[in-house]
């Protein structure tokens, strides 16, 4: 039995990564895993507090203190029971969650938080090594079929879900692999894609359905979707870019995020680009516009194509290191992040407001200004720009990381005539269920652009009222 106190003597301790010399050679996975021992003299840090506020904080209430305490125990068999029941990808959200728990833990009040995110992992690999992470077909099947349209996160957890439960779940994809931002979008460096298939083969095998290169709504008439099933999930994510409507910006040399992250993904799955369409900018001179994570990830991927420069510029200023007071505990605070990107090389530039692309047929150059933000008496933020602070930034390559705006509306969302929340989202009645009766909607789709977590948790609460819906309806 672990020391009720464990906190008091031992410090928090993080894995390591692997040096960045060494790491920017390749697309592995930049951590370097903690062993054993380390993991349970982690997990050993955690005070089963009497109200965990972790608990509260994670989108999906995973059971964190129950599990890092059989964990510290090396009760491992036990402490994946207890994750996997809320969570069905737990070996996706230890890479990349960026753990909304761990800013609530009552240690870190006044001490370093637990590893949570990190613990999740020593629970989740361990039981994978243990062989006991096995396909759990559902004892019957109820005679009902779901159709879910994309296989994201949120649609991978929705379709876990109503398999386990014995629906019949089509997961129908555009694609030609399952998985959404985190095969298309997400690094290797930061989720090595086995570990997407390795999850994919146990869902196979218990029963359910993928079909690659269909897009709804277009190769598969809707229709045809509303008489083959008796309820349609879509979580068809958050996909239209936020553009710069500045001049130059139909110069060549100017790129999405997503289009430069998953051609790279495809090409190290070994798919052949055509010169004609290949987004490659080593020797070049990189700026990415868009100081948020899919930045910093164009960061990573730019540095391992031997870019000369690179140079990350964002229009909010530079956010503290430390909790401010308007975040108190156990607020998530928003904080300068230093990913490991950030950590391998390239510039920062926080306050700058990019005015117009110029070049000769390609880009050449970014006319920028650096800005002011302010609130007026109404609370409004106001953009200023400050006078003489003009610079030009030298490039050959662009790459906007400027967020997204929502799901495409034409298509699937157009022919069954589902209506959209004043963010141009999906809207929903609080079972998840859209303006389409029997048509439901969860993930980014829904929400708006957000986190994996948060689509895992949404996937399941879109199954719950799939479940009940079509229980009532038999009823
Ligand atoms: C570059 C990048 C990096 C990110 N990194 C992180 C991170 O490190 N940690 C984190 O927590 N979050 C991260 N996020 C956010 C996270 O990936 C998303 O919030 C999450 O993937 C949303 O899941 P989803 O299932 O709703 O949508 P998506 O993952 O976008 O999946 C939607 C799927 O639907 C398919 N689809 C769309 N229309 C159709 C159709 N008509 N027919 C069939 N299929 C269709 C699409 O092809 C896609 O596969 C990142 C986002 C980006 C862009
Ligand atoms: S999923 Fe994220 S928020 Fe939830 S326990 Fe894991 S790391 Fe924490």
């Amino acid at each position: 039995m672990k020391g009720l106190k464990n906190f008091l003597t031992t410090k928090r301790s993080k894995s390591a990564f692997r040096p960045s010399a060494q790491r920017l050679k390749d697309y592995k996975d930049v951590v370097i895993p903690r062993n054993e021992p380390e993991s349970i003299e982690q997990a050993g840090r955690c005070m089963d507090c009497g109200t965990p506020f972790c608990h509260w904080a994670c989108p999906l209430a995973n059971y964190i203190p129950e599990w890092n305490d059989l964990a510290a125990d090396g009760h491992w068999e036990e402490a994946y029971r207890l994750l996997e029941a809320s969570n069905e990808f737990p070996e996706i959200t230890s890479r990349v969650c960026p753990s909304l728990c761990e800013y609530s833990c009552v240690l870190g009040i006044n001490d370093e938080a637990v590893t949570i995110r990190e613990n999740e992992y020593s629970v989740i690999e361990k039981a994978f090594s243990m062989g006991i992470v096995k396909p759990r077909r559902p004892y019957s099947r109820n005679g009902k079929c779901v159709a879910v349209i994309g296989s994201g996160p949120a649609g991978l957890s929705t379709a876990a879900y109503l398999n386990r439960l014995g629906y019949k779940v089509v997961v129908f994809e555009r694609d030609e692999k399952v998985g959404g931002i985190l095969r298309f979008g997400i690094p290797d460096f930061k989720l090595e894609k086995w570990t997407l298939d390795r999850r994919i083969k146990i869902w196979e095998e218990e029963g359910i359905i993928f079909k690659t290169n269909v897009d709804v709504g277009r190769s598969y008439s809707a229709g045809s979707l509303l008489k083959e099933f008796d309820a349609v999930c879509l979580v068809i994510g958050s996909r239209r870019p936020r553009d710069l409507d500045i001049p130059g910006r139909n110069l060549k040399g100017i790129h999405f995020a997503m289009d430069f992250l998953s051609q790279n993904n495809r090409r190290l799955n070994g798919d052949n680009i055509s010169e004609h369409g290949l987004i490659e900018v080593s020797g070049k001179r990189v700026v990415i516009v868009g100081g948020g994570d899919t930045g910093a990830d164009c960061l990573g991927v730019a540095l391992r194509q031997k870019a000369e420069s690179v140079t990350q510029i964002e229009i909010m200023p530079q956010p503290p290191e430390s909790r401010p007071p308007e975040s108190p505990w156990p607020k998530y605070p928003l904080l300068l992040k230093e990913t490991s990107s950030h950590k391998e090389g390239g510039k920062r530039l926080w306050s700058v407001l990019t005015k117009e692309f110029a070049g000769c047929g390609k880009v050449e150059k970014l006319s920028c200004v650096k800005v002011s933000l302010s609130k007026n008496s109404n609370g409004r933020i106001c953009m200023e720009e400050i006078k003489a602070s003009e610079f030009v930034i030298d490039a050959d390559a662009v790459i906007i990381a400027a967020g997204f705006l929502g799901p495409e509306p034409d298509g699937i969302l157009k022919a069954l005539g589902i209506k959209l929340d004043s963010r141009g989202n999906i809207k929903t009645d609080s079972k998840y269920m859209t303006s389409h009766k029997g048509v439901f909607a969860a993930g980014d789709a829904r929400r708006g652009q957000s986190l994996v977590v948060w689509a895992l948790a949404e996937g399941r609460q879109a199954a719950r009222g799939i479940d009940l819906y079509l229980r009532k309806k038999a009823d």
